[in-house]
């Protein structure tokens, strides 16, 4: 694919200009922070010499991929793209509105992305005149190292639509896995409850943090016990995504644990705020 518009430059957004740039696509990277684009740069920069170090990318191969991204701070930059890949943040209302937007200023044809964890892709489709070309591109963290794209359709995305993002995902040496529109994808939907389900195990005394994850690590072989991994999603966001699924599904099995509530309400994020349920102080 020639070009892709990527808007947000956070932590996926410069993951998902990373991941296209270094598979030969021209990358124009928006967002409204300016100091945000020049923190995206130098976060590619820094893993793409990781890859170097690790053998896996040549100098030359770093030098032209940081070549391909040019940077920017309005949404015309998406005027001469076929696919833009929204990962602004998790705001329904910044969402509607730079939909609202790229519709006015992407060409035609071109397909309207969006990595978002829980917003409804039908929704976002609907705020657009394209909605059989809007979808849900939902890259993993970190992009450049994890292989799934979760490939979401709304209600109106079409096939061509789906067809052409799952020929995409796997140009970027990606996995895609369809799912429909449904609160929470497949991906949310199935962990956040294991989360949940581990915060109500703390709160009920069953056993402690390092237990409940050391039960899921070596018993059920995870990679990352499930409160290590809430510590580093943010407990914040898992609260978020969990009200999406309980208010989405309308179902009291996803109600949040009240201790995640507390937590957040004391500022315990996770590593983002140095404590969770682990001390990350020290
Ligand atoms: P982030 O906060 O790191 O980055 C969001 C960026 O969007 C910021 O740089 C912000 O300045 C920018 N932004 C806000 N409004 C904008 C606008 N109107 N136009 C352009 N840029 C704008 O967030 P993130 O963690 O990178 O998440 C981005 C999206 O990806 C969210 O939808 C999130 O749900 C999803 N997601 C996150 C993860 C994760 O692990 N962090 C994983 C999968 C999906």
């Amino acid at each position: 694919m020639e070009k892709v518009a990527v808007i947000g430059a956070g932590t996926m957004g410069n993951g998902i200009a990373h991941v296209f740039a270094q598979h030969g696509t021209q990358v124009a990277l928006v967002d409204v922070d300016k100091a945000r684009l020049d923190g995206a740069l130098a976060t590619i920069r820094k893993n793409m010499d990781r890859q170097i170090k690790r053998g896996t990318l040549s100098e030359s191969d770093r030098d032209a991929a940081l070549a391909r991204i040019s940077t920017g701070t309005e949404l015309d930059a998406a005027s001469d793209t076929e696919l833009v890949v929204e990962a602004a943040s998790e705001v329904p209302d910044v969402k509607f509105q730079i939909f609202e937007q790229l519709d006015r200023t992407a060409p035609a044809g071109a397909i309207l992305a969006s990595n978002t964890s829980s917003i409804s892709i039908t929704e976002i489709g609907a705020r657009t005149g394209r909605a059989e070309q809007v979808i849900g591109m939902h890259f993993m963290n970190p992009v450049p190292m994890m292989k799934l794209v979760e490939v979401i359709r709304g209600l109106a995305t079409s096939d061509e639509t789906t067809a052409t993002v799952v020929e995409i995902a796997k140009a970027l040496g990606k996995t895609p896995v369809e799912a429909n529109d449904y609160p929470g994808f497949v991906s949310n939907r199935v962990l956040l409850p294991m989360i949940n389900e581990a915060v109500f195990c703390v709160m009920e005394g069953v056993a402690e943090p390092e237990a409940v994850d050391t039960v899921m690590k070596l018993g059920m072989n995870h990679p990352m016990g499930p409160l290590a991994l809430a510590d580093l999603i943010g407990l914040d966001v898992c609260l978020a995504i969990l009200e999406v699924l309980h208010r989405g599904l309308g179902d009291d099995k996803y109600r949040p644990c009240p201790l995640l509530r507390k937590m957040v309400a004391a500022g315990r994020l996770g590593r983002k705020s140095g404590r969770g349920f682990y001390d990350y102080a020290k």
